[in-house]
């Protein structure tokens, strides 16, 4: 197949492999880069070759979803085992159960509430005042109350975030159930597991088609070729050369504690909600695949610390300020401007993206631009309003 007739995928995450395989499926010819040593990208697992233990290597990623259709591409590409989130919250020197239920109030008041008896002292804590709350800080107010809030969530929030939870936007919040019973489960989705082999193995099955080559270590800035169209999935300042400024994100820290202690941590995660101590959480990853416990040895944990991301630092978390919303609307003002490439994913798009919305876009993203070349269009350039 001629070049001008292939499509390139930038980054071999989710997007990049599901657009990919759209394409490669529909007879087009597609080659994937990753500058990265490894595909899939912050989701990448490896096994410790020590211990056994299969390493999320950029943190703890479980994946849940209502989307049925997502959840049958994934299981076709990998076996998904049964995991339940289930995450301790440390706070003034006693251990909770996340997310806020019935047992986390009973225990931190005190008492011994039904759930009725909860949702009434939950709401007579709570600040009815607050109408639409805009910030973080109004959301958790209006939503538990005072207490709550500085015992969870502000410590937690300031640590991971770098600012004031007033600063921040409600709807990192709103991520986050409240429940008055004692369902101790982190996700509300209908569909949770965890790939029996990993995040990369199933990353790798999506993009394992003869029409898909897979080029690692490569930077999209050194490649050498007139595409028929790039799905692009880095950051989208960069593809600019960051030439109006840098769009804020955080980054990660994680300092490894090996043990031979088979029990390690107890669970999964434990969050550390005071700010006195300065990681947010640590997390034992034997205990992310529960169905292999006895084949692996010692425990492997991670304790993660947040801060701002440096040029050259991996970015995790957009930020989202208002400034960098202001910034993010001109770089998608010169996207628009731009032909033949397509803004996808998490930091195509500059957005906070669980695996299942990132791979629901993706395939969206991926039928839209096909059906547009197909019809002898030029596919769109940005995947939807992301402001
Ligand atoms: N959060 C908190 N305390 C906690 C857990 C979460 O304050 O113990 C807040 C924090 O601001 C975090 C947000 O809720 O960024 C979303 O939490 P989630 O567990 O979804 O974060 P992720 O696992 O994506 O890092």
């Amino acid at each position: 197949m001629p070049l001008d007739r292939r499509i390139v995928c930038v980054g071999a995450g989710f997007s990049g492999a599901v657009i990919a395989r759209e394409f490669a499926e529909a007879g087009f010819e597609v080659l994937v880069i990753d500058e990265r040593g490894h595909a899939a990208g912050n989701c990448h697992t490896e096994r410790d070759e020590a211990t056994n233990i299969m390493v999320h290597r950029y943190g703890p990623h479980i994946f849940h979803t209502d989307n049925q259709e997502v959840w049958d591409l994934v299981n076709r590409y990998a076996t998904f085992m049964p995991y339940v989130n289930r995450v301790k919250a440390v706070s003034g020197g006693n251990v909770y159960s996340l997310p806020i239920n019935l047992h986390t109030i009973n225990q931190f008041f005190g008492m011994q509430m039904n759930p009725a008896e909860a949702r009434e002292f939950i709401r007579s804590k709570s600040r009815q005042d607050i109408d639409e709350p805009q910030t973080f800080e109004d959301q958790a107010l209006k939503f538990v109350g005072d207490e709550i809030y500085k015992a969870f969530f502000y410590g937690y929030t300031r640590k991971q975030w770098g600012i004031e939870p007033k600063e921040l936007p409600a709807s990192i919040l709103k991520r986050l159930p409240l429940r008055f019973t004692y369902d101790d489960n982190y996700f509300n989705h209908q569909f949770q597991g965890i790939p029996a082999e990993g995040y990369t193995h199933l990353v790798e099955g999506i993009l394992d088609h003869s029409n898909i080559e897979l080029r690692l270590g490569a930077k999209f800035e050194e490649l050498d070729e007139a595409p028929l169209h790039v799905f692009y999935s880095g950051p989208i300042d960069r593809y600019f050369a960051h030439k109006l400024g840098r769009l804020g994100y955080r980054t990660l820290d994680f300092e490894e504690i090996r043990s031979d202690d088979d029990e390690g941590i107890g669970n999964a995660v434990l969050n550390y909600a005071d700010t006195d101590v300065p990681w947010t959480r640590i997390s034992d990853h034997k205990f992310f695949a529960p169905w292999s416990l006895d084949e692996t040895k010692g425990s492997l944990q991670f304790r993660e610390y947040s801060r701002a991301c440096e040029p050259g630092d991996t970015p995790y978390y957009p930020v989202r300020l208002a400034t960098d919303k202001e910034l993010l609307g001109q770089y998608v003002k010169l996207a628009g401007e731009t032909e033949g490439v397509t803004f996808v994913g998490r930091l195509g798009t500059y957005r906070y993206l669980d695996m299942d919305v990132t791979i629901g876009e993706a395939l969206e993203a991926g039928r839209a631009a096909l059906s547009a070349i197909k019809g002898g269009d030029l596919p769109q350039t940005f995947y939807e309003s992301v402001l």
